[in-house]
């Protein structure tokens, strides 16, 4: 057994840990959990815990359905919601099947393969996202309408707001779990919130995302109020979404910065960013996987419509922050598509891999979009080669089933479990009959 592993089992006995919660996440981005006794963690070390795979949203088949889910001692920490003693402890876990090998279905590896491709190459890929979420005054009955628990807006200071002590629990017990906040305000609609990570490698973003997931839905639910990470829940107003920041490191050195260069952005993260614009449509299904998210990527509200790329252009998909001279040697560019409701193991594996086959292929920048995009004529955008994102889930959908690259970065079996599903709820949604149609066509025809 490994030092981190006998520190997990030390910890057990001086933590009080009762239970002990082993996570992992489904291909659709739904976090799973069995609770296991201290006394089984030698074992699940070992050989890791057996479970029924084909009962896991796009897991396995029945014919094969036996997996195992095997704790990563590194992401041990106590749940600082369930008590101090005895305590509740949760471990992230990569699946194997039988015969040891990692489970191709599997997000938490679909993204360690797409980093150990960044590693052969030299690089580490650091990410950092604004998660946009809703605090409602209730979970909303079937039919009935979400109310934000305020009315405030953008950067608000509310004396005795909700949201600010909402944030402030939140926050708190992130860090008691070893992650660490940068920013958090109210966002622009009644009841959004935004939270900050700090930055961190990819894979424990991903997990840190997971978690905090949670954290938010508890404290929300401890609060006798609902949080909702739906990318659009409010047609009036602007939609959530989950802004990353990304940038290689090669070393201890940040690949996308270079000094004197435009931006102080070097060619590799140009070709980063070229890469991302190039195949962004071919990823925003897993990006942007509900039908929902596409409400949210219309005209406005800052969230992106088209592919381009700007300097503080909030129009933009992607964006090149200003440059701050007092971090020194470092550069980022976010990507503003994607939505806090999606899959982080499998959109920042696609991200990350459309941003390699950038720089692999050495691929140029398009002109940076001055303007604001929205404001342009579809003329001019064409003119200027801007490219629509996918206007729905059914066009996103088709886009990525012609991408090798997505294909290759999930995996076959992760790839058409994925498209299956999609279309599934495509159909789902396109035959109903909305009370849109109901209350603007049947008084007319
Ligand atoms: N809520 C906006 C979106 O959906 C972003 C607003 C912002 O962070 N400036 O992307
Ligand atoms: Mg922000
Ligand atoms: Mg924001
Ligand atoms: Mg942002």
């Amino acid at each position: 057994m490994g030092k981190q592993e006998e520190f997990v089992l030390r910890a057990l006995e001086e933590r009080d840990v009762r239970f002990v919660r082993l996570w992992f996440t489904d291909v659709l981005g739904s976090l799973k959990s069995v609770s296991v006794a201290p006394a089984e963690l030698e074992g699940a070390f070992e050989e890791g815990i057996g479970f029924d795979g084909s009962a896991i949203e796009g897991f396995a088949r029945v014919h094969e359905s036996d997996m195992l889910a095997k704790p990563d001692p590194t992401t041990f920490q106590i749940l600082p919601w369930r008590g101090e003693t005895p305590s509740t402890a949760r471990m992230f876990c990569d699946i194997a099947m039988p015969d040891g090998t990692a489970s191709y279905a599997d997000p938490r590896h679909v993204l360690k393969r797409a980093l150990g491709r960044a590693a052969d190459a030299g690089f580490t890929f650091y990410t950092h996202p604004e998660i946009e979420f809703f605090l409602l005054k209730g979970k909303p009955e079937p039919g009935t309408r979400p109310v934000p628990v305020d009315d405030s807006g953008y950067f608000d200071h509310t004396s005795q707001g909700i949201g600010q002590d909402f944030r402030r629990e939140v926050i708190t017990m992130l860090e008691s779990m070893g992650i660490s906040v940068e920013f958090s305000h109210h966002e622009g609609a009644p009841g959004q919130q935004e939270i900050d990570l700090r930055y961190a490698d990819a894979l424990s973003t991903a997990d840190n995302i997971m978690t905090f997931r949670v954290v938010v839905r508890e404290v929300a639910l401890s609060d006798g109020i609902y949080a909702s990470f739906m990318p659009k829940p409010f047609t009036e107003y602007p939609g959530s979404g989950m802004h990353t920041h990304m940038s290689l490191f090669e070393g201890d050195q940040n690949a996308f910065y270079e000094p004197g260069a435009e931006y102080h952005l070097s060619k590799v993260g140009r070709s980063f960013i070229a890469g991302i614009l190039e195949h962004t449509p071919e990823i925003t299904a897993v990006t942007n996987q509900w039908v929902n998210s596409y409400k949210r990527l219309i005209f406005g509200g800052e969230a992106p419509s088209y592919v381009s790329w700007g300097h503080n252009n909030r129009s933009a998909l992607v964006r090149v922050p200003m440059y701050k001279p007092n971090k020194g040697p470092s550069a980022r560019i976010e990507h503003r598509a994607i939505d806090s409701a999606c899959n982080p193991y499998l959109a920042y594996a696609l991200l990350l891999s459309a941003g390699l086959k950038g720089i692999e292929e050495g691929y140029e920048l398009p002109r940076e979009a001055e303007d604001d995009v929205w404001a342009l004529t579809e003329h001019e955008r064409r003119a200027l080669g801007i490219a629509p994102l996918p206007r729905n889930l059914d066009e996103a959908i088709r886009t990525m089933e012609g991408s090798e690259l997505v294909a290759e970065t999930l995996g076959e079996h992760v790839f058409d479990f994925f498209l299956r599903n999609k279309r599934t709820e495509w159909h789902d949604y396109r035959s109903q009959v909305t009370q849109f149609e109901i209350d603007r066509m049947l008084p007319l025809l």
